[in-house]
């Protein structure tokens, strides 16, 4: 199991969006939690009204390995 297997997915929490958090546009932190963005001017949307978007947390970790990576082998 390699390091590269472990991707931590994240959701915008302004158009609601998931992606990997290394693909993030930006970030920003609120109350204590990091938020990311997938672009500039959703973290522009999310600065001018916060208490709008960060009812919840939006940091996810998904440790849990998806089976799709069959297809990813290659092997019948
Ligand atoms: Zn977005």
């Amino acid at each position: 199991m390699s390091a590269s297997d472990m991707k931590t997915s994240v959701e915008d929490p302004v158009c609601r969006t998931t992606f990997d958090v290394a693909d993030a546009a930006a970030q920003e932190e609120h109350e204590g939690w990091a938020y990311f963005f997938c672009s500039i001017e959703c973290r522009q949307k999310f600065i001018r009204q916060p208490a709008k978007f960060a009812s919840k947390p939006t940091i996810i970790a998904h440790k849990t390995r998806r089976s799709r990576a069959r297809s990813k082998a290659g092997q019948p």
